[in-house]
């Protein structure tokens, strides 16, 4: 017979609810207000940044060491979800602190730690993460930005494309070659880069169809000279280490799909409840309710997956690579056709800004874009089969 432990798998904590419980609750008073605006003018979520940092929950995976709350994957996961139910921009706020600060986590040098994650943990500082180029986006390993040694210092050269929080962030770990011969076996190394090294600048904000409170920009490196300390792990690791960071935080972005979905399965609900045709509630029409409980049963599933993968992520599982690709997959799939129903569900209201729906199926797609295509998410599934 199989033990409670077992059992456990299937059941969040009681702390997670309460986490969960608390941050729903921050999200509605305080982020919730000011989407649809965030969303209409393209403006960073300020007041979701000024929440979440006053709360201690825009970088819940940092150590206690540094001063962070030391939250396990799937508290992290109930976070984003949490925040992305209201607003998909600001959960890009503690999605993307993990990601630019886990190479550094990861793999970086105990000095580069402290240095690093102690501001990020008091909310002084953004973390980005910077490997997609113009011309390198699903073949990472063919970027061209270079680090060449110099004594005591790298020069880094090259341009980063589609950064998020490019501007905004203080920190950037970046990729760049170091040994064009080796390139992905070997080559390819990763840096801590400031916002205010000489030579760094960025490209204007880029106009999107979704997620618009998000910064995405370019990110130019033009003879940007760092000491050698700045490189996270020894040379020749970054991109293991930009690959085994996506592991872990792609399974952030998974998260970010079930709660946009949540959201518009949330609101949908409610409005089919309300809204009357034929002398009746639509919700009592067989039709909308079979459709209802199709997207709740793929937010289900996409869910019950997002957490077993955060379950691997903690314990850092050997097949953490094939359940991270499946959570992300599946999860941002699923959001695409939930919201898209949920646009549905609203008839012609739906499709209008006076809704929150539109917004949400508008937000979900990037879902199934960013940290590697789901194309690609099915090249890592594929390659490493359970
Ligand atoms: C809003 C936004 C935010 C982002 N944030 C960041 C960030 O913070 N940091 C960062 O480094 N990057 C970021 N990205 C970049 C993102 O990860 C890339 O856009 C993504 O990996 C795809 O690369 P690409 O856009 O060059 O598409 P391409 O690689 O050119 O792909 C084009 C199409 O070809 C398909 N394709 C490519 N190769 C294959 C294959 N082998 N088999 C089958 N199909 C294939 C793709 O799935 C896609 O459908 C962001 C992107 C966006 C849009």
């Amino acid at each position: 017979m199989a033990g409670a432990g077992d059992f456990d798998l299937y059941r969040p904590a009681e702390e997670h609810e309460m986490l969960r419980a608390s941050v729903r609750a921050l999200a509605e008073a305080k982020i919730a207000p000011h989407a649809a605006d965030v969303d209409e003018s393209a403006r960073f979520p300020q007041e979701a940044l000024d929440a979440l940092v006053a709360n201690d929950l825009h970088a819940v995976h940092v150590p206690e060491e540094f001063g962070g709350a030391g939250a396990d994957a799937l508290a992290t996961v109930i976070v984003v979800e949490e925040v992305a139910r209201v607003c998909a921009s600001s959960s890009l706020i503690p999605a993307v602190n993990k990601l630019g600060s886990l190479p550094v986590m990861l793999a970086g040098s105990k000095e580069l730690q402290a240095r690093y994650l102690t501001p990020l943990a008091k909310g002084d500082a953004l973390f980005s993460y910077a490997l997609s180029e113009p011309d390198a986006g699903s073949d990472a390993g063919g970027m061209k930005t270079r680090a060449v040694r110099d004594g005591d210092h790298y020069v880094l050269n090259g341009v980063k494309r589609w950064i998020t929080n490019a501007g905004t962030s203080e920190y950037y770990t970046v990729m760049a070659v170091t040994d064009p011969e080796k390139r992905t076996r070997g080559g390819i190394s990763a840096f801590v880069v400031e916002k205010s090294d000489e030579g760094v600048s960025f490209g204007a904000p880029e106009r999107k169809l979704g997620i618009k409170g998000s910064p995405t920009r370019e990110v130019y490196l033009d003879n940007v000279r760092i000491p050698a300390s700045r490189m996270i792990g020894a040379e020749g690791t970054g991109f293991a280490t930009a690959m085994r960071t996506l592991d872990h935080t792609r399974i952030t972005i998974a998260a970010q799909a079930l709660g946009i979905a949540q959201g518009a399965l949330d609101y949908a609900q409610g409005y089919v409840r309300e809204r009357k045709q034929f002398g009746r509630p639509v919700g009592d029409f067989q039709g909308i309710q079979f459709m209802l409980a199709d997207m709740a049963m793929k937010l289900a599933a996409a869910r019950q997956l997002t957490y077993a993968a955060a379950a691997r992520s903690e314990r850092e599982d050997d097949d953490l690579t094939f359940y991270g690709a499946a959570a992300k997959c599946y999860a941002s799939d699923a959001a695409m056709e939930i919201t898209t129903d949920a646009v549905q569900l609203l008839g012609g209201y739906g499709f209008t800004r006076d809704y929150p729906v539109e917004r949400m199926m508008r937000d979900a797609k990037i879902t199934q874009i960013y940290e590697g295509t789901n194309q690609v998410q099915r090249i890592v599934m594929a390659r490493n089969l359970p």
